[in-house]
């Protein structure tokens, strides 16, 4: 039997879910539709948005209200027009099966003649964000006056946002015997006092316990100083190269300033916040739920009430004032029993802030470094493996191409040709992050020091007496530390007892010489080549990075918008993109435009080929 039956569910809705997906109630709709279904209650519901708490108290309205009369029997205030035609459209599919019923959403910033046209030709259900809602009622156009059930959703982000007054005007125009359902994400004093105000001993339900943000999400931060910020951030976005997020700012000022570098540096972002037209707001809102969109960057206002699933990454590139608004930006991932990373960026004095949000959600969070750029080559080169790996080949369209690709191909073994087709995308984040910096803010001396000297295990004397190279043969070319040693010492003649770590990676390594045989090394390295490749080795590590920042102030960014506009210059970069890529057919159809790279690479593959 569909536990939903159990529940009270009627049949025609149980079909309606189950084609929705719904197999087994969340925990909140399996504990608050029997009270609810009940219809005798108040009711408070402490529960983030992703938990299901649509359906928890839209099914039981369904089961509730007499759809045989054509009046509204409930009324559903929200805070933002996208949860009002979110609710409304939840409610319809809920519904799909049954006859007559009449939902209308209510919401400002569209034509108001329409809504009323709606609500003459009579509605059951009212979804409807307060300003809207109130200038309705002043008009007299619609009449609560046989409203049974109010739900108040996202109660604290209306209170929030100043509505109040409203609330307490529309309240009035509903009788005294209906029962008011009540639902916010956190409970702070003002919601207490509404729920006090406008409800009589209601039945309270708290999923988790106070603020406390859904369990499926992880809290991590990391501290890096303020002129790494973008660069670090950019970092963490490149490890994961399959993020879908939500990239938090305090000021529309910020959010514009990060999506547009970000736009320039070939990523797939745009900005959501109070300044643009509601017309924009759709066209940004509908850019990202398709997904053609990877990361919006939004502020706490513009982006209440988003409720888009599979966001995988919330992260905090300012964090907010309150310990609330942290709950709602992070409730934006982790949503209808996914899982989901709350990421904070922030300077070493803002650690204090973490602890107080830390107390606040009664949750540790974890202290993450910044990934090395070794770090996302890996990565990068992997997510890159697997995509080729999956792609789907239009064995139809290739065919004829075929015997023309086998002969151009002949003369490569199989692990050569796998090798230039992952190093293709590869190279490009390889030859960025080669020199990459340490972007992780020293929190104090002692800690620093213990996390150089993982790295170089000689401790302090050893750090300054060593340079790092890096060298352009890893364990693709079938290197093993030893192999590496070996092939090092034969090359540049030092002792294989003066070299220090060496760290074998994909198609690159590291290795630690003493500073007095970097020379001997390089020199011995001149003009070597490996299997017809040329090897290339190179001073890596902080030294290099700090010669590269000090070049004067801004230099490290401009040298990343460099690379970017090296690797995805052009206008395409803004139409294409994560879906972009797929559609253009691309085996690595990542996150980054590459398909407005890809455009500009056709000439020089074909070269290559
Ligand atoms: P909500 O908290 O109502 O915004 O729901 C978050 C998401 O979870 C929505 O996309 C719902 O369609 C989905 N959802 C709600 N209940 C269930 C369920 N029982 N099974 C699967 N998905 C659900």
């Amino acid at each position: 039997m569909n536990p939903f039956i159990n529940l009270g569910i009627r049949h025609d809705i149980v079909n309606a879910i189950s084609e929705l997906g719904f197999e087994n109630p969340t925990p909140i709709q399996e504990q608050s539709i029997p009270v609810l279904l009940t219809g005798s209650n108040d009711f408070v519901g402490l529960a983030q948005t992703g938990t299901g708490k649509t359906a928890a108290f839209g099914l039981p309205l369904l089961e509730l209200l007499d759809f045989e009369e054509n009046h509204p029997q409930a009324l559903i205030l929200c805070p933002t027009r996208e949860l009002c035609l979110q609710i409304t459209n939840d409610i319809k599919n809920y519904s799909k099966k049954m006859g007559n019923v009449n939902v209308v959403a209510v919401y400002g910033g569209a034509s108001i003649s329409d809504q009323l046209r709606q609500i003459k030709r009579g509605v059951q259900i009212v979804v409807a964000t307060p300003g809207r809602m109130l200038d309705i009622i002043n008009r007299k156009a619609i009449d609560f006056s046989q409203v049974k059930f109010v739900v108040l959703d996202e109660a604290d982000e209306m209170l929030n946002m100043g509505f109040q007054e409203d609330i307490d005007s529309i309240l009035s125009t509903t009788p005294d015997t209906k029962k008011t359902w009540l639902f916010s994400a956190t409970m702070p004093t003002e919601v207490r006092r509404i729920a006090k105000k406008y409800m009589n001993e209601p039945f309270e339900l708290t999923m988790g316990t106070k603020n406390t943000g859904n369990a499926n999400i992880e809290h991590e931060y990391y501290i890096v100083r303020a002129r790494d910020k973008y660069a670090a951030f950019k970092r963490i976005v490149d490890f994961n190269p399959d993020i879908f997020g939500i990239v938090f700012c305090r000021t529309k000022i910020e959010t514009q300033d990060i999506a547009e570098a970000l736009l320039k540096d070939g990523y797939n972002a745009d900005s959501l916040h109070g300044d643009l037209s509601q017309q924009q707001r759709d066209k940004v809102m509908k850019r990202y739920r398709d997904r053609s969109l990877q990361l919006l960057i939004a502020t706490d206002v513009a982006a209440r009430g988003i409720d888009v699933n599979d966001v995988t990454h919330v992260i905090n590139y300012s964090l907010p004032d309150e310990v609330e608004n942290y709950t709602h930006r992070s409730g934006r991932t982790a949503r209808a029993g996914k899982t989901g990373v709350s990421i904070s960026i922030i300077n070493a004095k803002e650690l204090g802030k973490i602890r107080q949000i830390e107390r606040g959600l009664g949750k540790k969070f974890v202290k993450a470094e910044i990934p090395t750029g070794f770090d996302v080559c890996e990565k990068q080169l992997f997510s890159i493996v697997h995509k080729i790996h999956d792609v789907q080949v239009n064995e139809q369209q290739i065919e004829q191409y075929l015997p023309r690709i086998m002969e151009e191909f002949k003369d490569l073994t199989k692990e050569d040709f796998i090798k230039r087709f992952a190093s293709i995308e590869f190279n490009r984040f390889l030859d960025y992050y080669k020199n990459a910096p340490d972007l992780n803010a020293p929190l104090e001396e002692g800690r620093r020091f213990e996390r150089d000297g993982e790295r170089a295990p000689r401790g302090e004397a050893g750090k300054s007496e060593y340079t790092r190279l890096f060298i352009n043969l890893g364990s693709v070319d079938e290197f093993n530390r030893g192999d590496l040693l070996g092939y090092i010492c034969n090359q540049s003649k030092i002792s294989g007892r003066t070299v220090g770590k060496i760290d074998v990676k994909g198609v690159y390594s590291f290795f630690e010489v003493p500073n007095a045989d970097v020379e001997k090394v390089t020199a011995g390295f001149n003009g070597a080549e490996f299997k017809g490749r040329p090897v290339r080795i190179e001073i890596s590590g902080e030294g290099s990075s700090e010669r590269r920042e000090g070049g004067g102030g801004g230099g490290y960014q401009r040298r990343e918008g460099g690379y970017n506009r090296e690797r995805s210059g052009g206008g395409e970069r803004r139409e294409g993109g994560y879906k972009g890529g797929d559609r253009n057919g691309s085996a690595g159809g990542g996150f980054r435009d590459f398909s407005g790279k890809r455009k500009e690479d056709r000439p020089e593959r074909r070269r290559r080929f």
